[in-house]
């Protein structure tokens, strides 16, 4: 990699990075203005909005989102004719949860055993260091070969829809050629990888009524039909033997051909209890990317402590399931709702409510600009290969996205790789990671403007 010019300038660059991570993770931007100032957020809105002003970004602005919060926008013009690319990050974290847990201060980026600890070190603060090691490494080498614009959001983590709302409201302001999300991450440390697929999400809540009240069950049970049981058997019809997830007419078969996820670390990553087994059939890819799933979010019942000897008349869950691409969400939303209502025993009185939806994203991998995204990753990771790896869970802003701009290219890169610990305690960045990345977003510029 020192060979390659844009590669030596990121490295030049890296101390600088390290400084302006820190001065940007010393801001709690947390978008929960109950827990943390809004003045910690804006200070890290006006941080970005700066940088980028310095950077020679025209428009710069912090948008007003519906949700309270603000995204910091910029562009960059390029040459003339040139391509759009949009960058892509988020500034707000999340909280840090039990701080006396962090080994140091959560909003201190420290070094520790060659990683960078702190909250939003690679989720997603990490991301807009990215971001601006990539242009300044394409300034120092021949220019920038693309108009960039970036957005940076202000409350990801929240999952409030600021910026998805602004986005719908203002269609013509994010459009691009190709879009760069780089709130994702490597599958391994080292091991580059673009994020090609997210599962999308239905929510649906049942209620199962059996009696006009609770019956002592000494007295009645037996005879009377129990709410409770019922919704078990209900429950238990959405799993074959093996725990795969059934629903009645959707397809559970389809199966994952990028990145295969190793049984033994996928046994590590989830922290199974030695002696348990893994549910589902086909290979773990499959069954975490590639097929629904479902899960029983809540019960609502008794608890055991304060139970009575009764008869429940009536009980509800929470139902959620994962869909993956191929698959139409507000379609599955149906299947499972008939699902639940034709394996509801003993003519119990049940009914459905879908309380939530989200569609699945697929990327078109043939794309130039998933090429050009390959070619740049085999050089900033010498040796090896880019790999197209699934998320099991979503990220809204992608198919607000994905459907105002169905022609456009998405790719999903970034930080987050699992000794990351993104969300938990102890979260750190690789400066590694940082830098390899940092080169592969700028050579994948250049390769994109070039194809
Ligand atoms: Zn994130």
């Amino acid at each position: 990699m020192s060979s390659n010019p844009v590669a030596e300038t990121v490295a030049s660059l890296m101390p600088r990075a390290k400084a302006e991570l820190a001065e940007l993770v010393a801001f709690k931007s947390v978008a929960d203005f109950d827990q943390f100032p809004r003045s910690e957020s804006e200070g890290a809105a006006n941080w970005i909005a700066d940088a980028l002003r310095s950077e020679g970004f025209e428009d710069v602005a912090l948008l007003d989102t519906p949700d309270g919060t603000q995204s910091v926008y910029g562009y960059l013009p390029g040459p003339e004719g040139a391509k759009t690319v949009l960058l892509y990050a988020h500034y707000d974290v999340q909280p840090p949860l039990d701080e006396a847990a962090w080994t140091t201060p959560p909003f201190e980026l420290v070094e520790r055993d060659g990683r960078w600890y702190g909250r939003g070190s690679a989720d997603c603060k990490g991301g807009v260091v990215m971001h601006l090691l990539a242009l300044r490494a394409l300034k120092a080498n021949g220019g920038v070969p693309v108009h960039v614009k970036v957005i940076v959001e202000g409350s990801e983590e929240q999952g409030t829809g600021g910026l998805e709302r602004y986005a719908e409201a203002h269609p013509e302001l994010l459009t691009a050629d190709t879009i760069v999300i780089g709130d994702a991450g490597n599958f391994r440390a080292g091991l580059p990888t673009v994020t090609a697929t997210l599962r999308g999400m239905t929510l649906v809540r049942v209620q199962v009524d059996t009696l006009e009240g609770n019956l002592h069950s000494g007295q009645f049970g037996g005879a009377a039909p129990d709410a409770l049981a019922a919704l078990i058997r209900v429950l238990d019809s959405l799993r074959a033997k093996d725990g795969s997830t059934k629903v009645d007419g959707l397809a559970a078969d389809s199966s994952w051909d990028g990145l295969q996820y190793e049984e033994q670390a996928f046994r590590e990553d989830a922290k199974v209890l030695d002696g348990v087994e893994l549910i589902g059939s086909g290979t773990v890819a499959d069954r975490v990317w590639a097929r629904p799933a479902v899960t029983v979010l809540g019960i609502d019942c008794p608890p055991v402590v304060g139970a009575t000897p009764s008869v429940q008349a009536g009980a509800r869950a929470l139902i959620s399931l994962r869909v993956p691409p191929g698959f139409d969400a507000v379609e599955a939303t149906k299947l499972l709702q008939a699902h639940i209502e034709a394996h509801t025993p003993w003519g119990a009185r049940v009914s459905t409510e879908p309380i939530g939806q989200g569609q699945a994203f697929r990327a078109d991998t043939s794309s130039p600009a998933y090429a050009s995204m390959a070619e740049a990753m085999a050089v900033a990771y010498p040796g090896q290969e880019m790999q197209s790896a699934g998320m099991g869970g979503s990220i809204p802003l992608c198919n607000t996205l994905a459907s105002l701009y169905p022609d456009t290219e998405i790719l999903l890169i970034g930080l987050s790789e699992p000794e990351a610990q993104i969300h938990a305690v102890n979260e750190s960045v690789s400066p590694d990671e940082l830098e390899r990345l940092s080169v592969a977003e700028a050579l994948f510029l250049r390769n994109y403007a070039a194809s």
